[in-house]
């Protein structure tokens, strides 16, 4: 039987390397996006020259209503879910924390914890023995930031991402019995657009001295990670915060 995967923010950087690589082991894929059509159309055409099965479905993760229409269009289009990888997420400018406003902290825990919680509701809902499914794993995007808690920068994002980590391990023992896994991963800096997004592009350049391993990390090795995870291989991993950070 074919296994049906659900990647959110899965048109660019880490959630698009999960993508082609989740493909190449033989998941079927959808792949999510907010805004970016072209990006996410793009990583399904990759998908399919290589021969593998995957869809594109937009939803702004924040948003119930759009969440509720893709999991149901995921449903229709490729069966229900064994996967799901909760990558979509945002950064906002560098700030203090006593120069940021409620409107800021809003849309950072909205996309960043509630999107998540959002998609795990409704993905346990396919996947749970308590509700007919087989079963599943569930890959959460948290960060080193849960753990530096990013002072001077967005301490707002290190602190969505520390919430990301208490929901992983409470969800984990929640479902545990039902079948499904779920684990975090928390990467350190890794190269993609999310720093220019936060209005700094040599993020990684800049900051690299700081990583014992001396150098920023790539989107595939963060995917490499997380694809394991929702692999038969990491059958007895579950509730596991694991860093790829080079060491940071
Ligand atoms: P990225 O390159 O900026 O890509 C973000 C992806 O998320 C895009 O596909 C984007 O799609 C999507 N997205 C953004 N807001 C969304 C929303 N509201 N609903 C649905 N999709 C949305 O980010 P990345 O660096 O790959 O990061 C992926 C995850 O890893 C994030 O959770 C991030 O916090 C985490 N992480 C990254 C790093 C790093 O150094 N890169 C380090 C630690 C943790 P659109 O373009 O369509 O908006």
């Amino acid at each position: 039987m074919r296994k049906v995967l659900l990647v959110t923010g899965g048109s660019r950087g880490i959630g698009a390397a999960t993508c082609i690589l989740a493909a190449q082991k033989g998941w079927d894929v959808a792949v999510n996006y907010s805004a970016n059509a072209q990006a996410a159309d793009g990583v399904v055409e990759q998908i399919k020259a290589a021969g593998g099965r995957a869809i594109s479905v937009q939803a702004d993760v924040a948003h119930e209503e759009q969440v509720l229409a893709m999991f149901q269009k995921v449903r229709a289009e490729l069966g229900p879910l064994q996967g799901l990888v909760n990558n979509a997420g945002v950064v906002d400018v560098s700030a203090r924390l006593d120069e940021m406003s409620m409107a800021r902290w809003r849309r950072m825990f909205d996309i960043n914890v509630l999107g998540s919680m959002l998609c795990a509701r409704e993905a346990i809902l396919q996947m749970s023995t308590l509700h007919g499914g087989v079963g599943g794993s569930i890959v959460n995007l948290s960060s080193a930031a849960a753990r530096l808690g990013s002072p001077g920068q967005y301490l707002d994002y290190a602190a969505a991402k520390g919430a990301i980590d208490s929901f992983t391990l409470g969800l984990a023992k929640e479902v545990a019995g039902e079948g499904i896994r779920v684990n975090a991963i928390r990467p350190g800096l890794i190269d993609t657009e999310i720093h220019a997004s936060g209005g700094l592009p040599n993020r990684v350049k800049d900051l690299e001295h700081l990583v014992p391993a001396k150098r920023g990390g790539s989107a595939m090795e963060v995917a490499q990670a997380i694809v394991w995870l929702l692999s038969d291989e990491a059958s007895y991993t579950t509730m596991s915060l694991v860093d790829v950070s080079g060491g940071r």
